[in-house]
């Protein structure tokens, strides 16, 4: 997988300020772990790391926190996000109610537009090759692709406030859903669940869509709870042994 460090003149090249680039290349970096949860940040590492000063370094740490991916203990500094149980029940616990709604609104009043957007989605995500034969930039495409789905479904909602909040609930669970993806073998079914939820949407059955779409967060938050509490027993074990 590419490093997001090295993305970061690209970005810049692209007509992003160093502010904008700072930012996401910071945030991917905490998305997929390549700064550990609840690791801490030092301000003049990650200056170092990035190549930039510390004034965009500071704003993109403060944006960060309002996302709720960095927590700031005063005296103690910066950490990224824990990501633990707690954050993972909450998030998919709004996730399940919102993204219902989401679905429903999004199925009465997604336009022409939305629509091809998911119907293309759909399609890069079926020309991707069986999971077993992924590369992990694949990997990588195969989440970003089933998260933008998501992202499409709450913009077509025409809800901006609820995009906007969908849009930080995502980012939270981004991390458990990347776990899922490399731990669990379930991503034909997530796949199968989203063509169902965009038929319903591009039908304009918006019960049908909100019903699906909250039955996708649930199995898919099931699978994910399994996977941190054998995460957990298996590290209190090794306490115990140690
Ligand atoms: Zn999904």
């Amino acid at each position: 997988m590419d490093g997001s460090v090295e993305k970061l003149p690209t970005q810049a090249a692209r007509g992003k300020t160093l502010k904008e680039a700072t930012y996401g290349a910071l945030k991917a970096m905490i998305l997929i772990g390549e700064l550990a949860p609840g690791s801490r940040l030092t301000e003049s590492a990650l200056a170092e790391r990035l190549k930039v000063s510390r004034t965009p370094l500071r704003e993109a740490l403060n944006r960060l926190e309002r996302d709720g991916l960095v927590t700031n203990r005063p005296r103690h500094g910066c950490f990224v996000a824990a990501f633990d149980l707690k954050t993972f029940e909450e998030s998919f616990g709004i996730r399940e109610v919102l993204d219902g709604y989401a679905a429903e609104q999004a199925a009465e009043n997604a336009s022409a537009e939305d629509k091809i957007r998911l119907r293309g989605i759909l399609a890069r995500s079926q020309s991707l090759v069986p999971p077993a034969e992924r590369s992990m930039d694949q990997m990588v495409e195969q989440l970003q692709l089933g998260l933008d789905l998501h992202h499409v479904i709450a913009r077509a909602s025409g809800n901006d406030q609820l995009a906007d909040t969908l849009t930080r609930i995502l980012d939270r669970c981004h991390h458990f859903v990347w776990m899922e993806l490399l731990w669990l073998d379930h991503w034909n079914e997530a796949h199968d669940e989203h063509v169902e939820i965009v038929d319903a949407i591009c039908g304009g059955n918006a019960e049908r869509a909100a019903g699906l779409a909250r039955h996708h967060v649930r199995s898919s938050r099931d699978d994910i709870r399994r996977l941190l509490q054998a995460r957990f027993a298996y590290k209190s074990a090794l306490a115990r042994v140690s």
